[in-house]
């Protein structure tokens, strides 16, 4: 077997071995097999990389430069990552596993964030107060100093630049954290901050454990704000970490989001709208519409269709453009999905389609799951209530708007919900009433880096995308002069 390659991390602005001297294998979910070592960092690589960004943001001419100066240098990145776009594409599908294609079309529409959060960077302004005093008040909005991103694997490059790019554009430096499964594609993009002439130290990629890094980082007391994207409950032990220093945090989390059919739905449309909710990226996002609603009118009818049309789907290798549904991105969330898949058998749930790996010569080696769908599920059962991150469909009956209401409701999450009607007044009505960041109506999935995200109750904390993504790491200063 050919030496595989060995991923050094990125700090200071070079390329650097960890102080461990330890590498660990990462996996190509296709395969099943590992295809390039990642450096195992520790306490002490946080320790250099919160320092070097400190005195970038203090000392370097980051921190001195015009925004419009900084502007230029991170719409540089984003010119740089369409170019390289379908390399970024071909080391994700490596580290992840998901669609080659779909990845070709998000790295290409991510640049946009860098374009986007560039715009935004000399347009950050301040207020003149009227003041009650005899003197000048004013305020204006500063950068908070070094701040740290974590992110999980599901989408590794996205949810990088949904933090990297507003932190910069703020005028921050930053420490990022990508998950231990798929660290490739963030260290790839630091060589394209190299070329786009950033200052040493300005961005920062560790790479490891969480444990054994992240935490350092996120306890380290240089460290002025924590990104966190990942599990409720590792946000949550997080925030109590952040909390002893007072540092800002912001928490992009779990969810179990309703899709909710009415029977008055285009039916066709609410199909593939729920099927490309739940078993799109095999149903590891964050978003994924994991509880389906379905009017009892239409309920038999529906599932029907459903289960067809998901059962033409390909599953298979991610390379393949055929492909529609991808391997699970690691061994840990397989077994993860299957075992939930045993939960809701033993609660009664009624198993429509899937349920198993599947039987085909092209899945033999990698972590696939069948798309699956279960009828008859309450929403007390495990598997209405937890959050799966797989291809794994509830399917609830209700008889009123009312009742829709509750059940979708009836959730420790909060972060999206999706409503399919023909009538537009009973959907806006609805969106008022359902506790979540994300209101899709006749359609699911879609976000933006014009259009806030995040999550209601234990979905998260703050914002990203549009103009509340760059606030969440600002701070602001009121000035004083006697008149
Ligand atoms: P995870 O919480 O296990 O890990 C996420 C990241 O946190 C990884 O980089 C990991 O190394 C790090 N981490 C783990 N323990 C840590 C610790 N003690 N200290 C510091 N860092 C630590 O989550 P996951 O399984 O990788 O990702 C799946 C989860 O992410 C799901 O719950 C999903 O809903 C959520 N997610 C949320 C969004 C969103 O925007 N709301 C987007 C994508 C994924």
């Amino acid at each position: 077997m050919d030496e595989m390659p060995k991923l050094k991390m990125y700090i200071g602005g070079e390329w650097v071995e960890p102080s461990s001297g330890e590498y660990f294998e990462t996996i190509d979910p296709f395969t099943a097999k590992p295809w390039a070592l990642v450096a195992r960092g520790n306490a002490e690589d946080a320790d250099r990389a919160i320092r070097v960004a400190h005195k970038a943001f203090k000392e370097g001419p980051w921190g001195r430069m015009h925004p419009s100066e900084r502007a230029k240098l991170i719409h540089r990145l984003g010119v740089l990552m369409e170019e390289n776009a379908d390399t970024l594409a071909d080391v994700e599908v490596r580290d992840n596993g998901r669609l080659l294609a779909e990845m070709q079309h998000q790295i290409r529409y991510l640049p946009k964030w860098y374009y986007y959060y560039a715009g935004l960077a000399d347009k950050i302004e301040g207020v003149v107060h009227p003041c009650d005093k005899p003197a000048l008040s004013f305020s204006r909005h500063e950068p908070l100093g070094v701040c740290v991103g974590i992110v999980p694997w599901n989408a590794p490059l996205l949810l990088f630049s949904l933090k990297a790019a507003p932190a910069l554009a703020a005028g921050n430096t930053i420490v990022m954290k990508p998950a231990e499964h798929t660290s490739a594609t963030a260290l790839k993009l630091m060589e394209l901050v190299e070329a786009a002439g950033f200052p040493p130290g300005v961005i920062n990629v560790v790479t490891g454990f969480g444990k054994e890094v992240g935490e350092p980082l996120v306890t380290h007391p240089l460290t002025r704000h924590v990104g966190f994207t990942g599990s409720t409950a590792t946000g949550s032990h997080l925030y109590s970490l952040a909390a002893k220093d007072v540092k800002r945090v912001s928490l992009e989390l779990g969810g179990k989001s309703p899709n909710i059919v009415f029977g008055d739905a285009d039916l066709n449309n609410a199909v593939r709208g729920v099927v490309g909710g739940i078993f799109g990226a095999t149903g590891q996002t964050c978003i994924a519409g994991s509880r389906l609603l379905v009017h009892r009118s239409i309920h038999d009818e529906f599932v029907e269709k459903l289960a067809a049309f998901t059962k033409s789907a390909r599953v298979g290798d991610p390379r393949n453009v055929q492909t529609q549904i991808g391997p699970i991105a690691n061994r840990m969330q397989y077994e993860r999905v299957l075992g939930y898949v045993d939960i809701a058998r033993q609660e009664g749930a009624e198993l429509i389609l899937g349920g198993k790996r599947p039987d085909l010569d092209e899945c033999a080696t990698g972590f696939f799951v069948e798309p699956t769908i279960f009828a008859g599920v309450n929403n007390d059962m495990r598997i209405a209530r937890e959050e799966v991150f797989g291809p794994v469909l509830s399917t609830i009956a209700f008889d009123e708007v009312e009742e829709a209401v509750a059940i979708a409701n009836d959730s420790e999450f909060g972060l999206a919900a999706g409503i399919w009607t023909s009538d537009m007044k009973r959907a806006l009505l609805m969106s008022e009433r359902l506790d979540a960041g994300s209101v899709w109506i006749n359609t699911y999935r879609d976000i933006s880096y014009t259009t806030p995200f995040g999550g209601y109750k234990k979905s998260g904390i703050g914002r990203e995308n549009g103009v509340e993504g760059i606030r969440e790491y600002l701070q602001t200063k009121a000035v004083w002069i006697s008149t």
